[in-house]
Parts: C-alpha cells; sequence; structure tokens
C-alpha cells in the first residue's frame, strides 16, 4: 500500500454526475436534512442538563426519562441531534470496545474486564430490541461481524486477535475462524482474503435514523431538546451555585450537566486536551447491480472489517451500495476538524482503491458520496463513563472507533449514575477512570503525524507479504500510548 494517492489514482476514481463531498453524511443525504428544533429561549433550570445530542446524550436521556418520568431533562446541541459522528458512522453495531483489557483489568481484575465485554453483547441486542420497541426504523440486520486478512502478516494477527478475544470474554461461539476451504458463515467474497472470523454479536444500521428516530422519541417522552445552541463551557457546582451549561442564549442549571460532546470536547473552555478529535472518512458507492451481488454474496449483511493497521470498515447498505471508511486525514492541527464532513481528495482515493481491491467486480461502480467525521481519543485510548456528585457533572465518551453501542452502555450507566443507584452496569472497570489529557501543540500534531504515518509504512511491508506484524506498528504503538 502506498502512502498516499497519486494524481493519476485521484483522477481514477470513478464518481457519479451527482457527488457529494461532504454535507455530512450520505445517511443524511437519504433521509433529508432534519429541520431543526428552536434553539435555547433564555436562562434555564433543569434537573438534568445534556450537553450533546448524539447517541451518548440520547440514550442517556432515554433511559433517564424512562426510569423517572418527572425528571426535567434538555439537551443543548450545537447544530442538530445526530450532527455529529452518531450520523456518519459505518453503521457497525457490533460489540467491540475500544481500550486496553489489561489497563481496565489492572485496577479492577481480568473479572471485571469479562463482564464488560458481555454487557457490550447484550447492548447490541439492547438497541435492536429498544429501537423495535419504539418504532425506529434504522435498517438494523444482525448479520453478525465478518472480519477478514489479506496477507500472512493481516492473516497472524487475526488469529492472535481471537485467541486473545477469547480470554477476554469472548467465547467460541462468540468470535470463532471461519475454515479457509469451505467458508462456513453466509457467502461474502473479499478478493486476496487468506483468513476470516465471524462474530454473531454485530448488526448493521443506518446511522442518521437511528439518530433522528432516537430524538422523536426522547422528545416524545417530554426532554426539550434545544438545536442551534453552542455551549461555550460547563461549570461545576460551587459555593451553593448548581453546575451550569453556558451557552449565548443564556446559562442552564441543573443539577447535573453531562458532557457528552465526543469527538468536539476540544471546543469547551478548559478541554482543549482531554480527548483528540480523530477523523475517520467514508465513501458511499452507486447501487451495485444483482449481476455483481451475485458474485459477491454478502446476503448476511454483516459489517466487514479487515485487520489492517490502518483498518477499514464497511457494509452493504439497504439500498445495496457498498460504504466503506477507515481513517483518512486523521487528526489536524489544533484540535480542528472540518463540520460539514469535506473530505480530502487523498482519502476518497485510497478508500476507494481499498474497495476495488477487496471488490474487483465494483471497481467500476461510481462512488455517489464521500464524508468524514471526528471520534473521540483518549490519552490512553481507553473510554470512560463518569458522574462526579460533588460538582454534579459527568461524561461518557472516548470511544475511539468504537462507540455505537458502546454509546448504549454509557446511556444507560450514567442514568444508573445520576439516579445514585448502584448496579452491575456502575461496577464495570471504566467507570470513574481518570486519564490524563494529550500533551500541547505542537507535540500533539506532530506526535500524530509520526503515528500515522507509521501505521501506514507497516501496512505496506505487511502487504509485501511478511509473515509478522511490522515493527513500525510496535513503535507506533508504544508512540500513541495504546
Ligand atoms: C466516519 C466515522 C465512522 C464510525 N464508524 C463507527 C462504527 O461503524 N461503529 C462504531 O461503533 N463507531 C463508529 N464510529 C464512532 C461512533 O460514531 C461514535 O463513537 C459515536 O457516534 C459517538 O456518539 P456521541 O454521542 O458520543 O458523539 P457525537 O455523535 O459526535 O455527538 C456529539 C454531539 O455534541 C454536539 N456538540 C459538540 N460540541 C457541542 C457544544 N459545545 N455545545 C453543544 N453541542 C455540542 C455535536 O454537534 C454532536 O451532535 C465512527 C465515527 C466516525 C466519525
Amino acid at each position: 500500500m502506498k502512502l498516499f494517492a497519486s494524481a493519476a489514482e485521484m483522477r481514477a476514481v470513478p464518481r457519479s454526475a451527482e457527488f457529494r463531498n461532504g454535507a455530512v453524511s450520505f445517511w443524511f443525504r437519504q433521509t433529508g436534512l432534519p429541520e431543526r428544533r428552536a434553539a435555547l429561549p433564555g436562562a434555564a433550570d433543569y434537573d438534568v442538563c445534556v450537553v450533546g445530542g448524539g447517541y451518548t446524550g440520547l440514550w442517556t436521556a432515554y433511559y433517564l426519562k424512562k426510569a423517572q418520568p418527572d425528571l426535567r431533562i434538555a439537551i443543548l446541541e450545537r447544530e442538530f441531534a445526530g450532527f455529529g459522528a452518531s450520523g456518519r458512522n459505518g453503521g457497525w453495531l457490533s460489540a467491540e470496545f475500544a481500550g486496553s483489557r489489561e489497563r481496565y483489568a489492572s485496577s479492577h481484575g481480568k473479572g471485571a474486564v469479562i463482564a464488560l465485554q458481555r454487557a457490550m453483547m447484550r447492548s447490541v441486542d439492547e438497541v435492536i430490541t429498544t429501537a423495535e420497541a419504539e418504532g425506529i426504523d434504522a435498517d438494523i440486520v444482525k448479520g453478525g461481524m465478518r472480519l477478514v486478512a489479506t496477507n500472512p502478516a493481516q492473516q497472524a494477527r487475526l488469529l492472535e486477535e481471537v485467541r486473545y478475544l477469547q480470554e477476554w470474554g469472548f467465547w467460541p461461539e462468540d468470535l470463532y475462524l471461519l475454515d479457509p476451504v469451505t467458508g462456513g458463515g453466509p457467502r461474502l467474497q473479499v478478493d486476496g482474503a487468506v483468513a476470516a472470523a465471524h462474530s454473531p454479536h454485530a448488526a448493521r444500521i443506518q446511522p442518521a435514523k437511528l439518530a433522528i428516530g432516537l430524538a422523536r422519541v426522547v422528545e416524545s417522552l417530554g426532554v426539550d431538546i434545544f438545536e442551534d445552541t453552542a455551549v461555550t463551557e460547563i461549570r461545576p457546582a460551587k459555593d451553593g451555585a448548581r453546575a451550569a451549561a453556558v451557552t449565548p442564549h443564556g446559562e442552564v442549571g441543573a443539577e447535573h450537566v453531562i458532557r457528552a460532546t465526543e469527538g468536539f470536547t476540544a471546543s469547551l473552555q478548559g478541554r482543549r486536551r482531554d480527548w483528540l478529535p480523530m477523523s475517520s472518512s467514508m465513501i458511499a458507492t452507486e447501487p451495485l447491480g444483482a449481476e455483481m451481488w451475485e458474485h459477491i454474496g454478502w446476503e448476511g449483511r454483516e459489517v466487514l472489517g479487515d485487520t489492517a493497521h490502518a483498518y477499514i470498515y464497511a457494509q452493504r447498505t439497504s439500498d445495496d451500495r457498498i460504504a466503506i471508511g477507515g481513517r483518512g486525514a486523521p487528526y489536524r492541527f489544533g484540535s480542528g476538524h472540518d463540520d460539514n464532513g469535506a473530505t480530502p481528495p487523498q482519502a476518497i482515493a485510497e478508500l476507494w482503491r481499498v474497495l476495488a481491491r477487496l471488490f474487483p467486480v465494483a471497481a467500476s461502480v461510481p462512488v455517489a458520496h464521500a464524508w468524514s467525521g471526528v471520534l473521540g481519543v483518549p490519552r490512553d485510548w481507553c473510554p470512560t463513563v463518569h458522574l462526579d456528585r460533588e460538582t454534579g457533572l459527568g461524561w461518557a465518551g472516548g470511544y475511539v472507533g468504537s462507540g455505537v453501542t458502546t454509546s448504549n452502555l454509557a446511556g444507560r450507566t450514567l442514568c444508573d449514575l445520576v439516579l445514585g443507584r448502584e448496579t452491575d452496569l456502575t461496577r464495570l472497570p471504566w467507570v470513574g477512570r481518570r486519564v490524563r489529557g494529550w500533551e500541547p501543540e505542537p507535540l500533539r500534531w506532530v506526535g500524530s503525524q509520526v503515528v500515522h504515518g507509521l501505521y501506514r509504512g507497516a501496512d505496506r511491508r505487511e502487504s509485501d507479504r511478511v509473515s509478522h506484524t511490522s515493527r513500525l506498528a510496535d513503535i507506533a504503538g508504544r508512540i500513541a500510548g495504546r
């Protein structure tokens, strides 16, 4: 794999006449951008104020209102519900949990980490059954997760990954290798695959439909959602004054203020170094014809990923496109990002090259849309959920690239924490962890460029069919602090 796509390779990408770059995401192109709700009319007072209307904020409000209908809850959202990663992601509702198992185990023991993994599996089903019960149609199909390796080093890593995860809560029926000869599992023809693994604990979703549906349900339960309302600062309770979210429209005082701003957290006063905003990019093709699908298979609608260091994630959409994503231009100096999701041509070309390599029959299918979004990366790459009773402040996030399911677990956990319940959820090892912040600029930018380059270099070396993980990846991992 080459480090950068050349100009000729960029020109080679077939694009449809209606090709769009950005415009939030292809998922919102399918649904249409939602009509904006009213902004906060002025200073206000609530029991719980949630900052951020993505999955984390919406699930938190949902479970709180279900548990205690008389709670007065507001969600303050800078743009519109689902505008962030929740309306842009790859639609992997999977049991994958980011973060080092060993780190969590060092404070809570191995059993607690296994409990966390099992809770993630149940969360996949929780999202599916809740969506169904609440009448949210998010094109959900629980076809499982397929991981493929396309060179010997990836294969060795995949085998190791399966063995490793089976020690940490995935039992043999939860994640297993597929037979290289007979395949086993539904047919999914990935060119050059030398090994594959399957887990039943994953579903494909249409991300924006889930966000739109959740916002509608939460609102119907009596939660006030204020859009076009940017919070500039979150203040802790102090000297008898309640915690507050500060906006240009006025302050919202509340018993609890929950920060659910993930990749945007750096824009809040005093939070610049908490979570690094890393971007991830996607492309979606035009729908593939029946003959192509005949060749590829993918009847099971599994979510599909590989085991490269700069890994990709993909799904077959409900209208028969391939949507595929990966780390595009991962980090911008000063924690900046493009709000609307415009994606650099190099990232589009790189994603298309991977698509054409994995599915050569689809190489002629025009790309209809490209977009990007930001995820939140903590310094130790481990997600956290927390509520501080003294200050009234809570938060959840730092999910790295695996927040679709994790945000549901976070929402249920924050609900228990706010209501002062001690439950199996509040005892999970990601609750209450404190993580140090990222280095100041320019160190942060330089470090992320080096790590990104090393991972790509490792992928390039491994594609030369070496049978082991490149040392460059080890170095990158050590620099990144993973
Ligand atoms: C391209 C891409 C692909 C991904 N693919 C997957 C995947 O397939 N599976 C998976 O598990 N995870 C995936 N992720 C990660 C996953 O989407 C996120 O972890 C998850 O959506 C985070 O939800 P959230 O509610 O915490 O954050 P977000 O959805 O980002 O929501 C935060 C919200 O806060 C609002 N906000 C920010 N700042 C302020 C402020 N100051 N005041 C008021 N509101 C504010 C934003 O507008 C936004 O709506 C992907 C992410 C991206 C970007």
